[in-house]
């Protein structure tokens, strides 16, 4: 009698300490990726998550967002230590991706290849922009299937390799879309205002939408900014309105998107199925 009473109390001693593991609770991230990916995936709540042993935040029904960049290879290794069970380790594969070669020409000459006191107004400005993508909050509007914020051709692709009057630029950021000015702009999914000025150097009328968890959209070239730092938007409301302010040959929405500091590609967000 003694023994049983015994082996019973260390059973229930166990299973207080260590509630096991819901599998429920687990999504896995894909197995394989493109370049410019953004990868989500679910495990159980108080988990502690690395990717490539950079930690990850967990939101509140245990969902975690990284990107790829468009330069990553190998492999994306997810490292997760729920406090219910064994550590799991997942990979994802990144795919290469072929970026095309754009010669972009007619831009304003002062823009193109700034010096002096220019280039030290764009590094300012820049870093204001960066500041605000570092927020890394506890929302999760990233789930959103997101939608086009305007509808047209695609002018320039992500990634792409670009040159600006024959003068090699950095690859382009995001993607850009052929619409003309005064075009209402769209929030492709729901968000937080954490950027908002008319008239940077370079990317003119900037708008930086925050998706949670590291996640973010920007704006750039815009005619007219209809929100404001704080403002909350959900998905479709009207944010801004098209242009061609800053380094910009002609009307059309560039549409970048991040994971803190990492670009990732819009293009591959709206075609996920
Ligand atoms: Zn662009």
């Amino acid at each position: 009698m003694i023994k049983v009473f015994f082996v019973t109390a260390a059973l229930l001693g166990a299973n207080t300490a260590f509630a096991a593991c819901n599998p429920g609770d687990w999504k896995d991230p894909v197995a394989s990726a493109q370049q410019g990916s953004m990868i989500t995936g679910r495990a159980p709540i108080g988990s502690s998550i690395d990717v490539n042993g950079k930690a990850l935040k967990q939101g509140k029904n245990g969902d975690y967002v990284f990107g790829i960049a468009r330069d990553a290879t190998g492999v994306a290794k997810v490292t997760i230590k729920p406090s219910c069970g064994d550590a799991r380790v997942v990979s994802v594969n990144v795919l290469k991706r072929d970026f095309p070669v754009e010669r972009v020409n007619g831009v304003p000459p002062k823009t193109a290849n700034p010096t002096g006191a220019i280039a030290q107004r764009i590094e300012a400005e820049q870093a204001r922009v960066t500041a605000a993508r570092q927020r890394n909050d506890d929302r999760q509007d990233y789930l959103q299937k997101f939608i086009w914020p305007v509808t047209g051709r695609i002018s320039g692709r992500f990634g792409s390799s670009r040159s600006y009057n024959g003068q090699p630029g950095a690859a382009h950021s995001g993607m850009d879309i052929a619409v003309g000015t005064g075009t209402p702009v769209k929030a492709p999914a729901g968000g937080v205002v954490t950027f908002a000025d008319p008239g940077l150097y370079l990317t003119g009328g900037t708008l930086v939408l925050d998706h949670g968890q590291g996640i973010s959209s920007n704006f750039l070239h815009l005619s007219r900014i209809d929100v404001k730092v704080g403002d909350v938007v959900r998905q479709g409301d009207v944010v801004a309105r098209v242009g061609a302010t800053g380094r910009a040959t002609g009307p059309h929405l560039h549409w970048g998107m991040n994971w803190l500091d990492t670009r990732i590609d819009p293009l591959l967000l709206l075609e996920k199925p």
